[in-house]
């Protein structure tokens, strides 16, 4: 192994959210889908997509077909497809899977193939020059067709710390074949980062500079992010994963930390660097279309990956923010937040205060405190309830929300006698000078008085069909103080870019769920650009 290698200057990024991270469970794309997420990746800068298999998978099929039609343009991304080497005995020219990798028609193809004795011998039930001639076989195959051709070394590390000469000659006739990028792959996901760096250290030895090596893992070792980290280090140019890290089991390497690690840490150019603020919008879009509410703890992007929970410190970090901050928050398009919780000080306040842009003076600055000190009290808990915070804090500056006036509502819900159960929700709102009541049906009551609000308001305030409810949380808190069951409701909601939870607590779960409903629309309705101005002028 070379004594200190030195990290390329540049990595190409290939995606593979729509082929391996789909696999994630619970994670389902239509083809309308897969083109919102292409769109994204390409407005993010990544070089390559791989938009599916299309041999397997009648709907990554039609996702090509459309794509070709014209349904996806891509200023910056080359699209990918997907598939298998030949089978064993047979011939590249006739094989199905590799004329619907041809039939995709995109400039680039990523074969898979078995780089691992084992593999070979048990999965594939064939010989290991066999093994080694289909791969030959099939990149001169595409080749010849017109293509530029990846290879996927399927189980590379396990089979090269097994039988690396074996190994070794499938990456060696992908090579001669004409393959351009060699992607060593570790699907089991079990590597460690020492021994990628000995694995891809000694495949680099032995290839040169002949050809560029790739990667691609998994992260069932809790690894993903640090081997690809590892491998660019040692010499690789091309590195896989996916956005959000989604994928089977444990998912992918995450590109969403592994992008801003090699660029911001390791200086290696990967995305162009002014594209890397579009880091964490394009994290939560893709969320968004995939349906998976985003983790707040994700390194880079996560809501809670730059939140700051510290009384004492809370002025020195304002001060000094790069020394409480691995990175600039900005550089990924994130941003600090400071949490506020009872514990909070009157200087956590003022520094939310100022990041909202309020002026509070000091009578509203301690009657902030002592209303937050009395809602905790009662089961509100602001620290994760940013967009109720900021409603609140807004109210003391003296703000009013003005989008609508509640006058009532009411929820029932019918068991009927096929055994099914029916939510209706009923809403009576002043919008403007108008008295509105909308009437709608729901899963539950949160469901159907959210449906009824936004159909009592939506004509109004069209851009509200850009607000989503993501997530709902009822917890049931502690009865000690003796007060009775109190219920707290959480609502997260996003605009497609922009997240927030709000926040209802009352003894009445309709109640605690009609405060976090209207809390989450308010907000929305605040912040999407122009909301409502006609209307209120
Ligand atoms: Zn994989």
């Amino acid at each position: 192994m070379s004594a200190d290698p030195a990290p390329p200057a540049r990595v190409e990024v290939y995606d593979t959210t729509l082929r391996d991270g789909s696999q994630q469970e619970g994670l389902s794309l239509t083809v309308d889908d897969k083109i919102r997420v292409a769109e994204q990746l390409d407005h993010l800068g990544v070089h390559y997509i791989e938009g599916g298999w299309p041999g397997a998978n009648p709907k990554d099929a039609e996702f090509f077909r459309r794509a070709a039609a014209g349904e996806l343009t891509l200023a910056r991304a080359t699209l990918v497809a997907f598939g298998s080497t030949r089978k064993a005995g047979g011939r590249a020219e006739s094989d199905p899977v590799l004329a619907d990798m041809l039939e995709a028609r995109t400039g680039v193809v990523c074969l898979v193939a078995k780089s691992a004795e084992w593999h070979v011998t048990e999965t594939l039930r064939t010989s290991l020059t066999e093994a080694v001639d289909m791969v030959a076989d099939s990149v001169g195959f595409l080749v010849a067709q017109g293509r530029r051709v990846f290879l996927d070394a399927e189980h590379f590390f396990d089979g090269y710390l097994d039988n690396p000469g074996f190994s070794s000659d499938v990456l060696r006739a992908a090579a001669e074949a004409g393959a351009e990028v060699l992607v060593l792959c570790d699907t089991n996901g079990g590597s460690l980062p020492f021994e990628v760096e000995r694995v891809v250290g000694s495949v680099r030895d032995a290839l040169g500079d002949s050809v560029a090596l790739g990667c691609h893992f998994h992260n069932d070792s809790g690894c993903a992010v640090a081997n690809s980290v590892m491998a660019v280090r040692m010499g690789v140019t091309h590195v896989q994963g996916c956005v959000n890290g989604y994928g089977e089991r444990t998912g992918n390497a995450d590109l969403t930390a592994v992008i801003p690690d090699l660029a911001l840490k390791m200086k290696v150019t990967t995305i162009p660097p002014e594209r890397l603020p579009l880091l964490t919008p394009v994290a939560h879009h893709i969320a968004e279309v995939v349906n998976i509410a985003p983790d707040p703890h994700q390194p880079f992007v996560g809501a809670s990956a730059f939140a700051h929970k510290a009384g004492l410190h809370t002025s020195a970090i304002a001060r000094q923010r790069a020394a409480y901050e691995h990175v600039d928050p900005d550089s990924v398009g994130n941003g600090t937040r400071f949490v506020v919780s009872e514990m909070s000080g009157r200087s956590t306040i003022a520094l939310k205060a100022q990041q909202l842009g309020l002026s509070l003076d000091d009578a509203a600055m301690a009657a902030v405190v002592e209303q937050l000190k009395d809602l905790e009290h009662r089961g509100y808990h602001f620290e994760v309830a940013d967009g109720s915070l900021e409603l609140l804090m807004r109210a003391a500056a003296g703000w009013k929300q003005t989008f609508f006036a509640l006058e009532s509502h009411r929820v029932i819900t019918e068991l009927r006698e096929d055994g099914t159960f029916v939510t209706e929700a009923t809403v009576k709102v002043l919008v403007g000078d108008d008295r509105v009541i909308a009437t709608a049906e729901g899963n539950g009551p949160v469901n159907a008085l959210d449906a009824a609000l936004r159909k009592a308001i939506g004509p109004v305030y069209p851009e509200l069909a850009q607000v989503h409810l993501t997530d709902f949380k009822v917890r049931v808190l502690d009865t000690s103080r003796g007060t009775g069951a109190v219920t707290r409701v959480l609502i997260d909601s996003t605009d497609g870019e922009r997240t927030w939870t709000t926040i209802g607590v009352s003894e009445n779960v309709i109640e605690a769920s009609w405060s976090a409903l209207s809390d989450s629309v308010v907000y929305g309705l605040l912040h999407l650009e122009g909301a409502g101005k006609d209307r209120r002028e």
